[in-house]
């Protein structure tokens, strides 16, 4: 009897910086708008059908639930290609960190990706609710927000004279650190395997204008998770 744990189904998978490197090609394909679709066919839906995800899938991507991010499409990606995690904002919250957790422990996607977006409209909605606080907003979405609040701290303010439009991207950055920060503190066995290095955990911003994903400090987004920041 073959030992199931000699060939673990991620064990050809390839290292978290190639998988990176494998969405950033697949984006410049589908924003220079020549995508090849991979991975779509009868023989993958068969494979879907039949095989396990954990044998294929490269990333676990946060996203916002945002419908002008369609995040297969912007990595050019096909069927169990990607594990997606979508809530408005992007944000970490206990339920969001445990699929997180779910991608990296039992899809064994190598690489962990927040991916915010440009005129985000939840942390517009936070930075607007900080600059004029008492609106009537749902208490459910009022609870959302407070994820995205204490990366509001972290924006510096606009200079003078500028109207400060500038300063809703400045959030949509610090959203993604609040994000890394918030998995690390909320999944330890994520920080973790991060730690150990068979998982890393990046942050990336979608430029929802020209549909190109621009990726942030690597360095900054293992610390953000290993809480050292
Ligand atoms: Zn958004």
């Amino acid at each position: 009897m073959s030992d199931p744990q000699a060939n673990p189904p991620h064990a050809k998978k390839p290292t978290p910086s190639e998988v990176l490197a494998i969405l950033a090609e697949g984006n410049r394909r589908f924003w220079q708008d020549s995508p090849i679709h991979p991975n779509t066919g009868p023989e993958r839906l068969e494979a879907a059908h039949q095989g396990d995800q954990a044998h294929h899938a490269l990333a676990t991507v946060l996203s916002c639930s945002d419908s002008r991010v369609p995040v297969e499409r912007i990595f050019d990606a096909g069927i169990m290609d990607l594990f997606v995690v979508r809530v408005a904002g992007n944000i970490v919250a206990p339920v969001t960190a445990a699929s997180m957790e779910y991608g990296a422990l039992h899809v064994h996607t190598p690489l962990l990706v927040v991916l915010g977006h440009t005129s985000c409209g939840a942390v517009t909605a936070a930075w607007n609710r900080r600059q004029q606080p008492g609106g009537e907003l749902e208490p459910n979405i009022a609870g959302l927000l407070e994820y995205i609040e204490p990366a509001l701290d972290r924006v510096p303010p606009a200079p003078a004279g500028d109207p400060g439009h500038g300063q809703v991207d400045l959030a949509v950055e610090e959203n993604i650190w609040q994000a890394l920060g918030d998995l690390g503190r909320l999944s330890p066995l994520v920080r973790q395997a991060c730690a150990e290095g068979t998982v890393a955990a990046v942050g990336a911003v979608y430029n929802l204008e020209y549909g190109q994903v621009r990726w942030l400090d690597q360095r900054k987004a293992a610390e953000m998770v290993a809480g050292r920041r």
